[in-house]
């Protein structure tokens, strides 16, 4: 895509890993560092490669990845994301040397490569070039010094856990008990012992960005920045900065939205596990019961493929349609900012995932927490334990259990001093990023960095 007007910015190459949860936040970035006045090529798997044609600010180039169908169906998400890695490194290589051969003017020069942690394999190809690099963690500082502790526990020979539901402390990092810590349900613990570690590593890199800010993470930020050689830039929450293009991989039905106008104000409870989490039909029955017996009006995103045996909601049997009735909206994939700024919503059961986390507290949407796997639970904890915004649902999953958790949250008083305290989060995180915010002085130094390489 051509890129006139642009030419003389400084460029700045970013490398996104290609998942949902990954893909906003880098394009947030890249809205908030052309605002800085840069010129931004983002480099792109062929695999759940978003539309450029969304985003006409950005120049897109897309790499030859090397999955093929049957990779992609028979592996396991960390063994995609290791697999990326091996097979990307070459043509990223090639891709960047032929952007900096094609350089026209001094000013037009790429300034630095910064990539998602995921996607480590770029750091030796920007090396090779003697470019700069940062990291961009889209995750935040508790799971990350959480994992810290899980990859020095599995060291020990402590991985996997005696009793993987233990109530019991983790010292190092309270309030978390061993059951939060950050483990995933995906593949081989080797393999994601060694994804973790990979993505630790700093390498040769200038600095780390985290999506991520004081007012939810302050003494775990410094913790981080204790342990690391290079600067820590939290930015966040990187989706309110400025207006950002959005690259879906699911098409969105805004249908939902009418839905919402005839709902009362903080009636709606919304539910979404993101896009990757996925639960089964007796999970998902449990929770259309409980959904439909709370009486709270609901909408619900359950993506095609994320009930296991279903291709989508409509062929669940149980006659799930008639249980959620007049009361529920069910759609495959919804426009989740702008539903949790509508002011119907008055809940999000989330599976807690980073992205969705920032998004509800932005809005001051207090949550239901039933984190899936890894980051998540982490992040459940901290809802429920400390920035006390939310309710965590530990247990199996069933109806009665439900319906009392959403009215909890919903209708007794108990949610509604949730509600007040996700409501003073959100007037923190925006005086985050407003003029000598912690977030907006972040931003600044991290331009000045940029700018001095
Ligand atoms: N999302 C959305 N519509 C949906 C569900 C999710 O737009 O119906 C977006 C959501 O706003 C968030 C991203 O998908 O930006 C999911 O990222 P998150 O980190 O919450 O979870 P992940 O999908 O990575 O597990």
């Amino acid at each position: 895509m051509a890129e006139q007007g642009h030419r003389q910015r400084p460029r700045l190459v970013l490398v996104a890993t290609p998942f949902q949860g990954h893909i906003n936040p880098l394009l947030q970035l890249s809205a908030i560092l052309h605002s800085k006045g840069f010129s931004i090529t983002i480099v792109h798997t062929q695999f759940n490669s978003p539309d450029p044609s969304n985003c006409p600010d950005f120049n897109f180039l897309f790499i030859q990845d090397g999955l093929s169908d049957h990779d992609i169906a028979s592996l396991d998400l960390t063994a995609i994301v290791l697999v990326l890695n091996d097979r990307c490194r070459l043509p990223f290589q090639e891709c960047l040397a032929k952007l900096v051969e094609e350089q026209e003017t001094d000013d037009d020069r790429i300034v630095c490569v910064i990539y998602d942690e995921l996607s480590y394999f770029s750091e030796a190809a920007a090396h090779n070039l003697k470019l700069p690099s940062i990291i961009f963690r889209t995750n935040n500082a508790n799971s990350f010094l959480a994992r810290s502790v899980l990859i020095e526990m599995y060291a020990q020979g402590h991985i996997p856990l005696a009793d993987p539901m233990s109530q019991e402390a983790v010292l190092e990092h309270p309030p978390l008990r061993l059951r939060d810590l950050p483990i995933s349900s995906f593949g081989p613990m080797k393999n994601f012992f060694k994804l973790m570690g990979n993505a630790r590593d700093v390498r040769r890199s200038s600095a780390i960005i985290y999506n991520t800010m004081d007012c939810l993470e302050e003494s775990s930020l410094t913790k981080l920045q204790q342990q690391c050689h290079v600067p820590i830039f939290a930015i966040g929450p990187v989706h309110k900065i400025v207006p950002a293009p959005s690259c879906r991989l699911l098409e969105e039905d805004s249908s939902c939205m009418s839905w919402l106008d005839k709902q009362a104000p903080n009636s709606v409870i919304y539910v979404s596990p993101g896009s990757l989490a996925s639960t089964n039909e007796k999970d998902l029955i449990e929770m259309a019961w409980g959904l439909a017996n709370s009486k709270q009006p609901f909408l619900w995103v359950v993506r095609p493929g994320s009930v296991h045996g279903s291709e989508c909601f409509e062929s669940v049997p149980g006659g799930l349609r008639e249980i959620v009735g007049e009361r529920g909206c069910v759609v495959k994939w919804a426009p989740q900012k702008e539903v949790l700024a509508h002011n119907a919503v008055g809940g999000f059961w989330s599976h807690c995932g980073w992205n969705s986390l920032l998004e509800s507290v932005s809005e001051g949407v207090p949550i239901i927490c039933r984190p899936s796997f890894g980051d998540q639970k982490v992040t459940a904890r901290y809802v429920s334990q400390v920035w006390r915004v939310g309710l965590h649902l530990e247990d199996e999953l069933e109806r009665g259990e439900i319906e009392r958790v959403v009215r909890r949250l919903m209708v007794d008083k108990e949610g509604e001093g949730m509600r007040q305290r996700a409501m003073n989060l959100k007037e923190k995180a925006e005086l985050c990023i407003r003029t000598g915010g912690s977030s907006y002085n972040s931003l600044n130094k991290l331009v000045e960095l940029i700018k001095s390489f």
